[in-house]
């Protein structure tokens, strides 16, 4: 594993961007790091300084884990199943009743396709019988007001049963660069912990959702009932309350007040349409 210089916001030039830029949502404090990381484990998550390769280059996407040097501190101990999944972190989801139409005005609608998730799991499935996570970028484009999810990419990839961290993202920006995609969600397993969003991945997610508001994080969970969740922030008070979050640890509670919900009961609508995956692994 190895970690990516973080970059603020304003050095990012628009034209490399994954996300759609907005100066103005987004705050002066530091990018994230390029790992994908949710649940501690005893390995170390990254090697000792000396055994890391040279950062690469200045990576204008941006990453995915809150923590600027990439990796809680090897001394995090392995957990199994919901250990991090505290009280406050249970109450934060907002559950909706389906039958009320409570899109969320302000936001864009977001069509996504209906077959992403068992084909994402079936992707995944090799990894979740080896108790390993997966993780996929959901992007897409703006089609007449809409966002519509049109591929589901699949960067290079190491994990562990707890972790997932992403490789090579230069490769995935050249993806989306080329193809003039827009980075509209990220979807990952849970291998064995049941369907939640972690302090971990709420961190991630505050990253892409202050990029664009209509971002949602899909978290797959094949051996939880239910098995699948899509998320957002509450907005307010869950992305103000993440991003102004310093807690240094990986895992660690948050405020109990409602901070994410279920995107897909608002703005993001499951429908039967095509989908494309790129597997660059
Ligand atoms: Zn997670
Ligand atoms: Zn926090």
């Amino acid at each position: 594993m190895f970690n990516y210089p973080s970059l603020k916001a304003s050095d990012v030039a628009p034209s490399s961007l994954l996300f759609i830029p907005d100066s103005s949502r987004s705050s002066s404090d530091s990018l994230y790091s390029a790992d994908i990381l949710h649940h501690p484990s005893n390995v170390p998550l990254i090697p000792p300084a000396t055994q890391r390769p040279p950062a690469p280059p200045r990576l204008a996407y941006p990453t995915l884990s809150r923590h600027p040097q990439g990796a809680p501190s090897s001394t995090l101990q392995h957990v199994s199943n919901d250990r991090y999944r505290t009280p406050s972190q249970e109450s934060a989801r907002i559950i909706r009743d389906r039958a009320v139409d409570d899109r969320v005005p302000e936001l864009k609608t977001v069509l996504l396709p209906r077959d992403c998730l068992p084909r994402f799991l079936s992707i995944a499935a090799l990894n979740t019988a080896r108790n390993r996570e997966t993780c996929g970028l959901l992007l897409g484009r703006d089609q007449n007001g809409k966002y519509v999810v049109t591929v589901l990419l699949i960067p290079k990839q190491h994990s562990t049963s707890d972790t997932c961290t992403m490789d090579e993202e230069e490769l995935v920006m050249q993806f989306t660069e080329e193809r003039s995609l827009i980075t509209l969600g990220w979807i990952h397993t849970h291998p064995s912990q049941s369907c939640f969003m972690s302090s971990v991945d709420l961190h991630t997610h505050s990253g892409f959702q202050r990029m664009l508001p209509e971002s949602f994080a899909v978290v797959c969970a094949p051996k939880s009932t239910p098995n699948f969740g899509i998320f957002r922030l509450t907005d307010p008070p869950g992305l103000q309350t993440i991003l102004a979050c310093d807690a240094k640890e990986a895992f660690h509670p948050h405020p109990d007040i409602p901070i994410y919900t279920d995107a897909d009961k608002g703005h993001v609508q499951m429908k039967d349409l095509s989908l494309e995956i790129v597997d660059l692994r």
